[in-house]
């Protein structure tokens, strides 16, 4: 099998390592990355620096034409790169297939936003002493942007990082998931066949007991990172002087109120606690239930559950797919057999067949019980009754997490009060919290995180505003 290069400093390179990727579905090899040896790191990042203020000076157009060029090239190649983040990831080819058509729209939002990222022009003159005087504000890139993803999006949450740095000038470097650095290595081959300068992106997938001497390297004085919070937390303790952007986990809550429709809400929250085995920082963990309405609506929630297709990722039919390794997939057993022993009852799923944990549905979960307070990322879900709006709201905020939360009702009242009252980084009102528009600003607060993603969010925390005072005007 053909070892992949990893990126430097926009050209393919080879290190000494190996790293052996395998298919979670059925343990095959699925591909091999170079590894880059430590002196190949340093002289990516010694190029990132290099061309810092060339990558800052370029012109809009080089930008957006880039960003755009790699976005057609996805969707030329879209079957293929879909099939290869299915293959590594596990992932059922149909969300494969979806995630690659954001990864499109990631790009092209980028290319259309660099060409509307201008700055702006402020009359200081509203005060007497300004007279005079005017100020032009740009955004100018902190510099190089160290990219930490995560296994679950290994292309999409890349490109998160990546086109919102071209976009704004800024060189990035990224270092993919071992579990998922392939997809990555991919989008490197379509960044090269642009005129962007050498030294702009590179690709390096090293093992994590090396990405200490990327993080703490003071070239990349901006760290962007999507993954768990012990790793995230500790990244920002490392270094407390660098820009550290932290995208978290979560425990997600879809809240269904009285009036709901009761069949589009069983539909969407069995889908989408299923969706990707569950191994979404927005998959649905927690859906909190008027109780007026709960009789009514669970068999639907458990029809809808038991018609999702489980097996092969590689199979179109198929709806929910193993999680990213054993290893994974026996941390959520014990999690739910950890709930059982303390009271839940199994209303579907509970087991797991190597990797694949079957869709699962807890009730009469004690509030302290890790299916509800950690995040479980497995295809787990535990509903909630309660009697009012009230006590609805207040169960979503009961959490040390605040991603996003969904709500569904056809009330405009209630629907502004939950937008006003749950403590996420957003509401989404009619549908799961799962729903994720790739332009709009995303992310957490509490636990979840710190800054946004969404291409003009990342492209302003990539970016400080700076002023130029002009006098005597
Ligand atoms: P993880 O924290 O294990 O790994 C994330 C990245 O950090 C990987 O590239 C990993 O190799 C790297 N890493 C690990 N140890 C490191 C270290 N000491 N120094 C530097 N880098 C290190 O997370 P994961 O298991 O890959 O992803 C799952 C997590 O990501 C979940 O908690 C999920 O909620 C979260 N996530 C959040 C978002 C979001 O946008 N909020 C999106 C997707 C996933």
């Amino acid at each position: 099998m053909d070892v992949r290069p990893f990126w430097l400093a926009g050209s393919p390179a080879r290190g000494e390592a190996e790293l052996t990727v395998t298919n979670p579905h059925d343990g095959r090899v699925v591909g091999i990355a170079s590894v880059p040896d430590p002196d190949q790191a340093e002289q990516a990042v010694a190029a990132a620096h290099a061309v810092r203020k060339e990558a800052a000076a370029l012109p809009i157009h080089v930008r957006a034409e880039a960003l755009a060029h790699v976005s057609r090239r996805l969707s030329e190649r879209a079957e293929e790169i879909a099939r290869l983040i299915s293959a590594e990831n596990g992932k059922p080819i149909f969300w494969a297939r979806g995630e690659v058509g954001r990864a499109i729209s990631t790009f092209r939002f980028a290319a259309e936003e660099t060409r509307r990222f201008s700055g702006e022009v402020q009359r200081l003159d509203t005060e007497p002493a300004a007279a005079g005087r005017l100020a032009y504000v740009s955004r100018q890139p902190h510099g190089p942007v160290l990219a930490i993803t995560p296994f679950n999006f290994p292309l999409n949450l890349v490109a998160h990082k990546v086109a919102p740095a071209i976009a704004v000038g800024a060189p990035v470097v990224v270092k993919p998931a071992p579990a998922t650095p392939l997809s990555s290595l991919l989008l490197g081959e379509l960044l090269a066949e642009t005129d962007l300068p050498a030294g702009m992106f590179s690709v390096l997938p090293v093992p994590n007991d090396r990405a200490a001497a990327l993080v703490e390297d003071p070239r990349l004085p901006v760290v962007s990172f999507t993954g768990s919070g012990p790793v995230g937390y500790a990244i920002k303790e490392q270094v407390p002087q660098k820009h550290v952007t932290l995208e978290l986990g979560g425990n997600a809550a879809a809240v269904v109120l009285a009036d709901a429709d009761l069949d589009w809400a069983a539909g969407r929250i069995a889908l989408f606690s299923n969706y990707q085995a569950g191994q979404s920082c927005i998959a649905v963990q927690r859906v909190i239930v008027d109780e007026s309405v709960l009789d009514a609506f669970t068999p639907k929630l458990l029809a809808a559950v038991d018609a999702l297709v489980v097996g092969d990722p590689a199979d179109d039919k198929t709806q929910v797919g193993p999680l990213v390794s054993e290893q994974a997939a026996e941390r959520v057993e014990q999690w739910i057999a950890e709930a059982v022993e303390a009271g839940a009852r199994v209303l579907a799923g509970g087991d797991r067949d190597g990797a694949t944990v079957a869709p699962t549905v807890l009730a009469g979960v004690p509030a302290s019980a890790k299916v509800i307070c950690e995040e479980i990322f497995g295809p787990v879900l535990v509903i909630q009754p309660v009697a009012s709006a009230d006590e609805a709201f207040a169960a979503v905020n009961d959490s040390k997490y605040g991603l996003q939360a969904g709500v569904f009702t056809r009330d405009l009242g209630l629907a502004f009060r939950a937008g006003k009252e749950l403590e996420v980084g957003g509401v989404i009102i009619g549908d799961v919290p799962s729903y994720r528009a790739d332009q709009m600003p995303y992310g957490g607060i509490k636990e979840s995180g710190v800054g946004r993603e969404g291409l003009r969010s990342a492209m302003e925390d990539f970016t400080y505003e700076k002023v130029m005072v002009l006098t005597g005007l």
